[in-house]
């Protein structure tokens, strides 16, 4: 039966989306709501959540329902389910009533397997239909908006939670990228699923290389921002500032040196603010300057850059926004700047936000990662409680590595220390019993008896500080910011602290501030990813390939993403097809898009090679 199943997913995955197996959870996702379960799907920006859903639609009787927040958004998949040969629709308020009719009118012939509606509409609508329909399964999109402990919460996602009562039979799966661990434990709560089985994947995103530069000047910043443009010639990135007027002043001066940027923020007309999505998406208008205000909704998968001018306010954001670059798998870069200036600014930020202390801490460990001196991406995924015990290799920190030293023993001291302490002390107080002070507190507790007294004295205060730092980056301990900034041992801690690991090494601990002069005079090259790395004549043809792409997401008023991703012209630059049989076999091809589009691929590969046969 399992088997069956299997084998039938695997066929409309081939037939529709051309790709060959399944990434890690979608299968077992899929199986989980065949079998009529419910199910939460947890998978970054690029997981592939979308197939979880839309394999089950296409192999189940009736039509599945896609909730989604953003026309934006349900727009973009049912382009890119039509482009496949799906029958996807949507109903909403951008289309006449006579439109949405005619829509409803195919769902009740069977003739859409997907139908992309707001929350709002199919709670006022489902009553009508649920009797002439069969609904195969409920998917909650962007699920993380039912949730009021998230960064996007949406008051009309709760009228969710009587989905389940009233569709008793009915499987939900609930999908969402935040990685934010409050949001997450709070959706099946208010969705009314308590049985829904949970398909959670790593959150890391390995195709995007992470850099930081601390402390330079705005004129450095500048050249090193059109430094680093140059490099990725044309392709589409974002520039995210904290204030409106940044984002303005950014678009203002790269548009004086040349370049196709335009701004966008939230105190922009609405009809200007589609213009410049619009643009984004068509290729039209590479590069955008934003607040944050920019992203959600955007499905684009060839954003090859993020930049943040300043320092996001916290590392779910920082992560939500460079989760933007690279959505297609290929090479990404993030870049982000850090100042002095930018942490005053954000500490009035959240000093004023109304919730003073939790974002105080927020902005404190977003700090801490622009400072960091361990792999970036294992203090990013520490950060959200995620095992990940190498290093990356694809960070300016590995690329560029500090002194290391074997540091198990001081780890151990430290631990030692925070677990005679019965994990009911912060920072500061472990490190007067670590290098044995006298203060009057550490004596009244007794701390002076405890068997890692005075053991670090040989280190400075400031030497500690910095290695405690690291050990939290690296998941070895973790702060309990609900309790007092206790420090606390993770299980990863107490396999150290009981000799279970081989050694951990540690960044050595000196008073010359390393990225300070580095950052001033280095120029971060951005690791030469997959695209660059092509032979010459292999980025020609590419770039060809992407002109051919463009001129069909023309003609067809569809987004050159849409036709096909970087992936795939990747995949055919490489392969380079000249027949229908070579082009129907390329990953992501599937059958429709075979028809649709080998002649042009095949024609720009031939040209291409009768081209360079002749020089
Ligand atoms: P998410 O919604 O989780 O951000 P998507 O569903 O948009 O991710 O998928 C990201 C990209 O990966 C898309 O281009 C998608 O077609 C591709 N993809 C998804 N599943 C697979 C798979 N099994 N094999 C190859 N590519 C896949
Ligand atoms: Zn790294």
């Amino acid at each position: 039966m399992e088997a069956d199943l299997k084998t039938r997913a695997l066929g409309v995955l081939h037939r529709f989306y051309g790709y060959n197996s399944f990434y890690p959870l979608q299968f077992d996702a899929i199986q989980c709501v065949m079998q009529g379960h419910d199910a939460v799907v947890l998978m970054p920006t690029g997981g592939g959540k979308s197939i979880c859903f839309q394999i089950p639609a296409l192999l189940s009787d009736g039509c599945a329902i896609v909730i989604s927040p953003l026309l934006a958004l349900m727009k973009d998949q049912v382009d890119a389910l039509q482009a496949m040969g799906i029958p996807a629709a949507t109903v909403n308020s951008s289309q006449s009533d006579n439109f949405n009719r005619q829509v409803i009118e195919q769902v009740y012939a069977g003739r859409i397997k997907l139908l992309y509606i707001s929350p709002e509409r199919l709670l006022s609508e489902v009553e009508q239909w649920s009797s002439q329909i069969k609904i195969s399964l409920f998917a909650i999109d962007e699920a993380h908006c039912i949730s009021q402990w998230g960064h996007d919460f949406r008051p009309e996602y709760t009228q969710l939670s009587t989905l389940r009562q009233r569709f008793p039979g009915v499987p939900i799966m609930a999908l969402t990228a935040t990685a934010d661990r409050l949001t997450r434990d709070d959706i099946a709560r208010q969705l009314n699923i308590p049985d829904a089985q949970l398909f959670m994947t790593s959150f890391d995103r390995p195709n995007i290389m992470l850099n930081v530069v601390s402390n330079v000047s705005s004129n450095d910043k500048m050249k090193m921002i059109t430094r680093f443009i140059d490099s990725h010639n044309g392709e589409s990135g974002i520039i995210y500032s904290l204030r409106r007027a940044d984002t303005e002043k950014m678009a203002a001066r790269l548009r004086t040196l040349g370049y196709n940027a335009a701004p966008f923020h939230a105190g922009m007309a609405t009809v200007e603010k589609e213009h410049v999505q619009t643009a984004f998406l068509n290729d039209d208008i590479p590069i955008v300057c934003a607040t944050i205000a920019f992203g959600m909704g955007i499905n684009k998968s060839n954003v090859r850059w993020v930049i943040h001018s300043n320092m996001p306010k916290s590392i779910e954001c920082y992560y939500q926004e460079i989760g933007r670059a690279g959505r297609d798998g290929m090479p990404a870069t993030a870049l982000m700047f850090y100042s002095f200036a930018d942490v005053i600014t954000l500490r009035s930020f959240a000093q004023d936000s109304g919730q003073a202390a939790l974002n105080m801490n927020k902005l404190q460990r977003m700090q801490q990662y622009a400072e960091s001196d361990v792999c970036r991406r294992r203090t990013l995924l520490s950060y959200f409680n995620e095992r990940y015990e190498h290093d990356c290799g694809n960070c300016d920190v590995c690329l560029n590595p500090p002194e290391r030293f074997d540091a198990t023993i001081v780890c151990q001291m430290a631990l030692s220390a925070i677990v005679r302490t019965g994990g009911k002390e912060g920072l500061s107080t472990i490190i007067d019993i670590l290098r044995g002070s006298a203060k009057t507190d550490i004596v009244a507790k007794g701390y002076n008896t405890l068997r890692t007294y005075g053991v670090g004295r040989d280190l400075s205060a400031a030497a500690w500080n910095a290695y405690m730092l690291q050990m939290l980056q690296m998941g070895i301990i973790d702060v309990a910011y609900d309790d007092y900034n206790h420090l606390r041992v993770t299980q990863f801690g107490w396999d150290i602290l009981k000799g279970a690991r081989r050694q951990v090494m540690l960044s050595k601990f000196s008073y010359t501030d390393r990225r300070a002069t580095a950052a001033a005079t280095k120029e971060k090259k951005p690791r030469q990813g997959q695209l660059q790395d092509m032979p010459p004549a292999d980025k020609e043809l590419f770039e060809q390939l992407k002109a051919t792409r463009l001129a069909i997401a023309k003609a067809q008023k569809i987004p050159p993403y849409i036709v096909f991703s970087d992936k795939v012209l990747d995949v055919i630059a490489r392969h380079r097809p000249t027949t229908r049989e070579e082009f129907s076999c390329l990953y992501g091809i599937g059958e429709k898009k075979t028809e649709m589009y080998w002649r042009p691929f095949t024609a720009a590969v031939k040209d291409y090679l009768s081209s360079h046969r002749q020089q």
